[in-house]
C-alpha cells in the first residue's frame, strides 16, 4: 500500500531546503519518496493519506549506540553497595541486572525500547546487548521485537570474558548464528578490560568472516586504559588496531574519552571505524566530559541505553561540546545525522528516504533553511514528533503507536520489570 503525505513542508535533511509538496512514500527497505503536485486516487484505492498541513516533514532519526537490556532498570531497587567508581557501577548495577535477564524480559525490554524509539522519531537502532545467562536466541528475540514495532536495526551481543570462557564462547556462537542467518549486525565486545587475547582474536576473525565490524566500548573510563597498559602493555586503541579491529567494515567504538594523540591519529587514519558519543551516560557515570577535538570526522551519537531520544542526545552533546570542543550548530547537526552516513557507507539496509518524521512544531518565530539549525538546537523536541514512517510504513500516527499495541507493550514491560526486580534483591 502506498502512503501519501499531503500539504507537507518538507525539510531536506542534507541541504536544509524547505519544499512545499505532496509526498508519495513507497514502502520496503528499498522504497523511496517522490514529490508530486496532485494526489490522484481512484475510488477503490485504499491508500492512506496523511495531512501534514502546518507541520514539518523530514528524515527520521537513528541511534548509534543503545542498550535495550537496561530498559527495565528504571526505578529498580538500589544496588547492594553504593558504587564509588565506574567499575563498581558496572559490577553493582549493570552486571547484576544483565545476569538476571531471561528471554521473556529481553523481549519486554526490546519492545518497550522500540516503542520509545518509534515515538521519538527514531527508526534505526544500533543496539549492544548483554544477558550472560540468556544468550541463546537473544539477538533473534530483539530482532523480532524491533520488527513488531517496525524499526530497522543493527544488533550485536557484547561478548566478554567477565563470566568465564564458556559464556564468552556462547556469545561468539549466538553472534555467528545470527549473522550467518543473513541478519545485519556486528560482532559485539564489551570492552578491552573484559576481553582477553583469545577472545579478541576470535571476535575479529568472526567479524572478518561475516564481513562486518566489531562494536565495543573503548576508553570509556580511564580504568580501561590502565588495565590495557598493565595487561597488554599498550593503550586500548592501539590494542584494537594491532588486532585488526579498526580495519573491519564499520567498526563502532563507544565513548573513546581517554585517548592520547597517537590513538586519535589511529582513529583519524582508519577509514572504517566510527566513534559513537554518549554524552549523558558519560555525565551520569562521571567518567569525564565528552569532547572530540582531534578524533576525525567519523563520529555519531548514541544514548548508551539512558533513553531513546536522539533529539535530547543532540542537545546534551551540543551543550557539553561548547566547553570541550567549541562545537557549532552545523557541527552538532552533522554529528546527529552522521548515523545515516554510517549506515549508507557500510551498505546496511533500512535507512532509505522513506524513513520520515512529521513534526508538529509550533515555531514562535519564522523557520527556514537559513535558521533551521537554531530551531534544531533550541526548539525542536521529541514532544513535537507527531507521526513516524519507517521504511514506508506508518508506525506512529498522531503520537500513538499504530504498528503494535502500546498499552500491551507497557503492561508486559511492567510485569517483566517486577519479575526482574524480584531476582535482583
Ligand atoms: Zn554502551
Amino acid at each position: 500500500m502506498t502512503l501519501y503525505i499531503k500539504n507537507a513542508s518538507f525539510i531536506d535533511w542534507q541541504s536544509l531546503a524547505f519544499i512545499q509538496t505532496n509526498i508519495e512514500v513507497r514502502d520496503g527497505k528499498d522504497g523511496g519518496i517522490k514529490f508530486i503536485d496532485e494526489i490522484e486516487l481512484s475510488a477503490d484505492d485504499t491508500s492512506k493519506i496523511l495531512d501534514a498541513k502546518g507541520k514539518f516533514v523530514t528524515k527520521s532519526f537513528g541511534c548509534g549506540h543503545h542498550h535495550i537490556y537496561s530498559t527495565l532498570a528504571r526505578g529498580m531497587p538500589a544496588p547492594a553497595k553504593n558504587p564509588q567508581n565506574f567499575i563498581e557501577i558496572l559490577k553493582y548495577v549493570w552486571w547484576h541486572l544483565d545476569k538476571n535477564l531471561d528471554l521473556e524480559m529481553i523481549k519486554a525490554s526490546a519492545l518497550a525500547s522500540a516503542l520509545y524509539c518509534a515515538k521519538n522519531g527514531v527508526t534505526f537502532v544500533i543496539d549492544h546487548h548483554a544477558s550472560p545467562f540468556a544468550i541463546e536466541d537473544c539477538l533473534f528475540t530483539i530482532k523480532e521485537a524491533f520488527e513488531t514495532v517496525g524499526l530497522s536495526h543493527l544488533l550485536c551481543y557484547e561478548i566478554s570474558d567477565r563470566d568465564g570462557e564458556k559464556i564468552s564462547q556462547k556469545g561468539l556462537e549466538e553472534t555467528k548464528r545470527y549473522l550467518s542467518a543473513g541478519n545485519q549486525g556486528h560482532v559485539g565486545l564489551h570492552a578491552s578490560f573484559t576481553v582477553g587475547k583469545n577472545l579478541l582474536r576470535k571476535a575479529v576473525k568472526l567479524a572478518q568472516d561475516c564481513e562486518t565490524g566489531i562494536h565495543i566500548h573503548a576508553a570509556e573510563d580511564k580504568a580501561d586504559q590502565d588495565h590495557c597498559l598493565k595487561h597488554h602493555h599498550k593503550r586500548v586503541i592501539q590494542r584494537l588496531f594491532d588486532a585488526g579491529g579498526l580495519d573491519l567494515k564499520g567498526s563502532i567504538l563507544g565513548h573513546c574519552l581517554h585517548l592520547d594523540e597517537t590513538e586519535k591519529k589511529l582513529l583519524r587514519d582508519s577509514k572504517a571505524s566510527w566513534v559513537v558519543q554518549n554524552v549523558e551516560s558519560n555525565l551520569n557515570n562521571n567518567v569525564g566530559l565528552t569532547g572530540y577535538s582531534n578524533h576525525g570526522d567519523q563520529i555519531m551519537l548514541g544514548t548508551d541505553g539512558m533513553h531513546s531520544d536522539m533529539l535530547k542526545s543532540a542537545k546534551a552533546a551540543f551543550f557539553v561540546g561548547q566547553g570541550t570542543e567549541g562545537i557549532s550548530f552545523p557541527g552538532i547537526y552533522e554529528r546527529f545525522r552522521n548515523v545515516h552516513k554510517y549506515i549508507k557507507d557500510n551498505d546496511f539496509k533500512g535507512d532509505g528516504d522513506n524513513n520520515l518524521v512529521i513534526l508538529d512544531y509550533p515555531a514562535p518565530t519564522k523557520m527556514n533553511a537559513d535558521n533551521f539549525l537554531g530551531h534544531f538546537v533550541f526548539g525542536i523536541e521529541s514532544s513535537h514528533v507527531d507521526s513516524v514512517v519507517s521504511s514506508g510504513q506508518l508506525i506512529v500516527e498522531e503520537k500513538k503507536l499504530v504498528s503494535a499495541n502500546e498499552e500491551d507493550i507497557l503492561s508486559f514491560a511492567k510485569e517483566m520489570g517486577t519479575k526482574l526486580w524480584g531476582k535482583l534483591s
